[in-house]
């Protein structure tokens, strides 16, 4: 059985929750339980703060985890990064009083900055060749400056507004994080095994995300232009109308190459478009 660590609660915790869910692996959570034993895959969940779980998975007591990259590294624990899962994308940045001007990192020379992330500061000042006194606190950084404790300092970003509503600016970004998931790294063939197999079941989860499914009509003099543009997973299907002279195309279209394609589909000669979600799509 393979033994899982997610975020109890905070901000990985439900999309990890929605992930094994996607991934039609079933478990109970939000119970106040620490622990739960998937009904229909072999694998026990750990639900912990997600500073400790780099720990856990590098002393073996769970084979997986689920962290922010930017707690991965700035803990630098030996795990193996298995894959990268694309939510909780959020950067580590540098920010000083609105006020302040900023005529670049070596403005921080001998200066006070407060942060939770000392490793990963302390690493990217030394490449920068800035020395600089860092503090380092575990929450509520943000107040640092206006409580005089620091004159700048080193947070996670997402929208920014945090920092606003404490009259930060932001000027440097250090880090860009995205949650990931971890493994110790000395797994047995038996648990690399479950291993693959999720890992399988999540690339397909992901794919469909970033896929769509497209049925349209098009007269048939119309087809090769809409048919080159719509490649799908081999190639289209396409299948007569009762309508002489129309068909049916199917196909499948990534999210990215979406209104760019159906602009120039639509203007080939397209009618009845729909879009649906893919749920699975499995290579
Ligand atoms: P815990 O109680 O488990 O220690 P925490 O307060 O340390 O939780 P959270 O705020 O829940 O941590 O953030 C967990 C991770 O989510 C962070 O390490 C980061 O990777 C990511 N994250 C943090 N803030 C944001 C945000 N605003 N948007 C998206 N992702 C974020
Ligand atoms: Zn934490």
């Amino acid at each position: 059985m393979l033994r899982i660590a997610l975020q109890k609660s905070g901000r990985l915790s439900e999309d990890s929750y929605q992930l094994f869910k996607e991934c039609g692996i079933r478990f109970d959570y939000g119970t106040g339980k620490l622990k739960s034993v998937s009904s229909n895959f072999p694998a026990e969940f750990l639900f912990l703060r997600d500073d400790d779980i780099p720990g856990y998975v590098e002393d073996g007591v769970a084979d997986l985890g689920i962290v922010g990259e930017n707690v991965a590294v700035e803990t630098g624990r030996p795990v193996q990064t298995v894959h990268k899962l694309g939510f909780s994308k959020c950067r580590l940045s540098i920010a000083i009083p609105r006020g302040t001007n900023w005529g670049g990192i070596q403005d921080l020379q001998g200066k006070n900055i407060a942060t939770s992330y000392p490793n990963l500061l302390g690493n990217y000042l030394a490449e920068q060749g800035v020395q600089a006194d860092i503090h380092e606190i575990s929450g509520s950084v943000e107040i640092a400056p206006s409580i005089g404790l620091a004159e700048a300092v080193c947070d996670i970003v997402s929208s920014g507004s945090t920092l606003l509503s404490n009259g930060l600016k932001e000027v440097e970004t250090i880090f860009r994080s995205e949650a990931i998931l971890i493994a110790n790294s000395a797994l047995d063939a038996e648990k690399q095994a479950l291993v693959d197999k999720l890992l399988f079941r999540i690339k397909s989860v992901q794919a469909a995300k970033n896929s769509k499914y497209i049925v349209l009509n098009a007269p048939n003099q119309a087809l090769p232009q809409i048919t080159a543009l719509l490649p799908g997973m081999r190639s289209p299907t396409v299948t007569p109308l009762a309508t002489e002279g129309w068909s049916s195309v199917h196909s499948v279209l990534n999210e990215n190459d979406f209104w760019e394609n159906i602009e120039a589909i639509r203007a080939a000669g397209a009618e009845g478009i729909l879009v649906i979600p893919i749920e699975k799509m499995i290579y």
